[in-house]
């Protein structure tokens, strides 16, 4: 069960992500990975995924621990179910950065 604060930061991320979506900054997961997209997960170290797992109602969205590794700083990330299955499917993998190496290079664009 989430807190009152908790429902009151997922309010406000899924406004956020509506609002990436609308401006075109965001794209929705089709069936396949679109050409040179780059893909931003958690490192685990960063944050509690059992926590964050917490906000997402379908099994697809929850994240978990994966062998696979921010192309920046080589630190292992968590992965989406839904992203994760995507990912073993796909030959030629997109580039993976974890969020706080891209927070890194946004802030120096
Ligand atoms: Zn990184």
């Amino acid at each position: 069960m989430l807190s009152k604060e908790q429902e009151e930061q997922r309010k406000e991320m899924l406004n956020k992500i509506d609002d990436m979506v609308r401006k075109g900054q965001v794209v929705p997961l089709q069936d396949k990975f679109p050409e040179d997209c780059v893909i931003t997960c958690m490192a685990i170290e960063d944050d509690d995924y059992k926590k964050i797992n917490e906000w997402w109602a379908l099994e697809a969205n929850k994240s978990y621990p994966r062998e696979v590794f921010c192309s920046e700083c080589k630190r292992q990330v968590m992965m989406s179910n839904a992203v994760f299955k995507m990912y073993q499917e796909t030959e030629k993998k997109p580039k993976v950065v974890c969020g706080k190496c891209l927070n890194k290079k946004l802030s120096t664009v």
